[in-house]
Order: structure tokens, then C-alpha cells, then sequence
């Protein structure tokens, strides 16, 4: 069964045209998908409905082979979505990188050893070994999406979901995020407008307008796996 499903969802906001005429899209395990389109094309709202923000006025979200039709639903499959805000950068509010990363860990209810030592292997997966007492707001924009990115894998999630990941980055730091991602395998859905960013690190592209999702063709996969 696909990890993330929607069938033909349909969503306006009020008094407004559709933002969302009978979308569907599925994202199935090991898949990596990369979602690009123009501003207005219904991005947002798209990751809005499968997040369960917002309930659309017609169709079916199904996460992990589930319907999800209700609060607990959602709240439930979110906890293994790692979900990275397009400004989720801009919300690390702790002391230190490593009380930040381990947050997570701790918040799902493990040891502050067994968190610490989550938080370690995150850092160290996105390349920041040496971070962990390093001053968050101190950080250039690169690192900070990196240690957004490790507060996500710190909790181990089996999807990850990257929302305009490449916001504010310099070419170094897209660099490093794309020889990042290439290393992780878990299945994912990036939405970008950046089409060289997304054929870097999804191996599907899809097209988003007015509402609607087109099928783009499969791009050519450079993942060098660890
Ligand atoms: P994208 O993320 O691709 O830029 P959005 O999902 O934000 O697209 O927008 C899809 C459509 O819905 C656009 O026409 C946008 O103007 C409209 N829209 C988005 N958010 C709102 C809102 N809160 N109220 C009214 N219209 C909205
Ligand atoms: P993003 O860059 O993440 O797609 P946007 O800049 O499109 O975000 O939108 C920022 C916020 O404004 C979102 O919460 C979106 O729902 C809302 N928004 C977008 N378009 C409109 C609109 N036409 N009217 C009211 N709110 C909107």
C-alpha cells in the first residue's frame, strides 16, 4: 500500500475557485518524489490536506494503508512523517544544537541518554559531528536546515517530507543538503520549484498547476548509497 495516498480531493478555500480539483497522488514505500509547480499551483494545500490541517470538501486521505478520517488518525500517522518546514529553520529555539536535535526524542518519550545518543547519530548523519554545543541562532542558513533536518531524523520517521527545502540556501549549503539526502533512503516527497534540485534527489517528478498533478517523467537517479 502506498505510505502517503490521496484520492481525488477536491478543496476550495471560501468563496474562492478550487484550489484542489481531484487530485490524487501516491508516494509508496522506497519511492522519492519530487512535486514542482508554480506559485499558486496548490502545493501548500496539498501538504496542508495530507498533514490533516485542513479537511477538504471532497475526497480521501490515506496514510500508511489507513483512511485517515479523523484527529487521531492524523496525530497518529504523523508521528512517523518527518515533516521539514520551509521555515522550520527558523524554530530552533533551544540552548544548543544538541538540545534542540534531542528534543524530539525526548518529546517521544526516551531516556535523556537514549535521546542524546539519537541526537549524536542525526548530527552526524547530516554531516554536523562536532555541532552539538554549538549556539543554534549562531549557525549560517545551511547548517541551520541541517540541524532542522537532524531534529527530524532524530525521530526516526518513515517518510520524510521536504517543503521548499532550498529557501534562503546558498549553492554550497544545496550542495551539501543534496549529498545529504542522496545518502538517506527512506522513501520521501520533495516540493520544490528548483527542477535541477529536484532531479538531484527524488527520482520521480510530478507537475503541479492549477489544482491538477501531471505525470513527468522519471529522471535519471545518481544516489550513491553508503
Ligand atoms: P502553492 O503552495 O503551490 O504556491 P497554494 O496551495 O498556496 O499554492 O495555493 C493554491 C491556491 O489557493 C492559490 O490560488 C492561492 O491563492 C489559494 N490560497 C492558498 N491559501 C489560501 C487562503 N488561506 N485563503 C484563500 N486562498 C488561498
Ligand atoms: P508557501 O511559500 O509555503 O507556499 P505561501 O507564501 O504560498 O506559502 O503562503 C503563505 C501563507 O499564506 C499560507 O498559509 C497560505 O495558506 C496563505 N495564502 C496563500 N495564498 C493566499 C491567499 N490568496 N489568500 C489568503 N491566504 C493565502
Amino acid at each position: 500500500a502506498p505510505i502517503i495516498e490521496l484520492r481525488d480531493i477536491t478543496y476550495h478555500f471560501p468563496n474562492r475557485n478550487n484550489a484542489l480539483e481531484n487530485l490524487s497522488f501516491s508516494l509508496f514505500p522506497g519511492e522519492q518524489v519530487g512535486l514542482f509547480g508554480p506559485n499558486g499551483a496548490g502545493k501548500s494545500t496539498m501538504l496542508h490536506i495530507l498533514m490533516g490541517l485542513i479537511k477538504p470538501q471532497k475526497g480521501e486521505v490515506r496514510l500508511f494503508g489507513t483512511l485517515s478520517d479523523s484527529k487521531k488518525c492524523f496525530d497518529e500517522a504523523r508521528l512517523k512523517i518527518g515533516f521539514l518546514f520551509q521555515h522550520s529553520d527558523d524554530q530552533l529555539f533551544c540552548p544548543t544544537v544538541l538540545d534542540d536535535v534531542a528534543f524530539g526524542p525526548l518529546n517521544q518519550g526516551l531516556s535523556a541518554d537514549e535521546a542524546k545518543s539519537k541526537a549524536t547519530e542525526a548530527l552526524s548523519c547530516v554531516g554536523l559531528k562536532g555541532f552539538e554545543d554549538r549556539v543554534p541562532y549562531r549557525l549560517s542558513g545551511g547548517e541551520k536546515k541541517l540541524v532542522a533536518l537532524a531534529t527530524i531524523l532524530a525521530m526516526e520517521p518513515e517518510v520524510l517530507i521536504l517543503d521548499e527545502p532550498t529557501t534562503g540556501l546558498s549553492p554550497e549549503a544545496k550542495e551539501r543538503l543534496i549529498d545529504i539526502l542522496q545518502n538517506l533512503e527512506m522513501a520521501r516527497l520533495v516540493v520544490s520549484h528548483e527542477p535541477d534540485f529536484l532531479a538531484a534527489t527524488t527520482n520521480k517528478l510530478l507537475a503541479m498547476r492549477n489544482g491538477h498533478i501531471r505525470q513527468g517523467e522519471l529522471k535519471p537517479h545518481t544516489h550513491t548509497h553508503v
